[in-house]
């Protein structure tokens, strides 16, 4: 991917903040990560020996000591996040409204409650704002092996088409029906999250953009996202962590179906390909 670092007026950093919560864990806290395992799609059960050390994370000051690689990341997260949500302004014109990526480490009380990184990245609909934890990158290179930027933009549009969802009004409908399984509306709207993510990169695969000051894929680009699509589908994952495959139990979709679904936006540009609630109840 080619990119300039920005403004960072996409972020908010919270990285010297958060982290403070962060308390040993007992059987409750082990079920209620078990449970959001199975919610999110993201194992972090497993993750848990990779947590820092809570004395160390306790009281921060607010201050930010990151490594200059870290840093980019950040610039990185803020050329993508702006990117995509110009896309979208571009594509939904005033029903599109900009929102912030909120940078954490170890853990954050969000609106909508408190979350540890082993959670993965995700979406807050209450104050409408994406949350991620810059280590989730690390594990998706090494734990699922899906490296490269182009990967880790799916990941920040992937969340972004969630905002998208809410504001379109489109997460009211994933209420009906069962809460998880391959008919469930989870999976109808993770599936389209993807597609959106594909969305904005059909906009971003247009050449002559770099030169413009905005982002640009190279080639290869693509296929590191179709990689980190396939990493992280329900039958991957449940495979992983428990060794078979459950589809009662999904929440996110296969993994041909992310890397389909991200596919069809990838191809189209339009989010109205991108109906994964009309094909999910043929
Ligand atoms: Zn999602």
């Amino acid at each position: 991917m080619q990119w300039s670092p920005g403004d960072r007026s996409n972020i908010e950093d919270l990285r010297g903040r958060s982290g403070f919560r962060a308390v040993p864990i007992g059987i409750g806290g082990f079920l209620l990560l078990l449970a959001l395992s199975w919610a999110t799609g993201t194992d972090f059960l497993s993750l848990l020996g990779t947590q820092s050390d809570p004395s160390q994370t306790a009281g921060t000051s607010g201050q930010v000591t990151a490594t200059p690689q870290e840093e980019r990341m950040v610039d990185f997260v803020d050329a993508v996040a702006k990117d995509a949500q110009d896309t979208w302004s571009q594509l939904l014109g005033r029903r599109y409204e900009r929102t912030l990526i909120v940078l954490f480490r170890d853990s954050i009380d969000s609106a909508c409650g408190f979350a540890q990184s082993a959670t993965g990245p995700f979406y807050c609909p209450r104050d409408r704002k994406v949350y991620l934890d810059l280590g989730f990158f690390e594990e998706l290179s090494r734990r699922f092996g899906a490296p490269g930027d182009f990967a880790q933009a799916y990941v920040v549009t992937h969340e972004l088409g969630h905002h998208v969802q809410t504001l379109l009004g489109v997460d009211a409908q994933a209420g009906r029906g069962p809460a998880s399984g391959a008919h469930s509306g989870s999976v109808a709207l993770e599936l389209q999250a993807d597609c959106f993510a594909g969305v904005w990169g059909h906009a971003a695969q247009q050449s002559g953009r770099f030169r413009a000051g905005r982002v640009e894929l190279e080639p290869g680009d693509a296929e590191e996202a179709l990689r980190a699509a396939a990493a992280i589908g329900d039958d991957r994952l449940q495979k992983m962590t428990t060794g078979h495959v459950a589809p009662d139990r999904f929440t996110h979709g296969t993994s041909a179906q992310r890397v389909a679904w991200f596919n069809r936006g990838m191809q189209s540009g339009d989010p109205r390909a991108c109906d994964t609630f009309a094909r999910s109840t043929q």
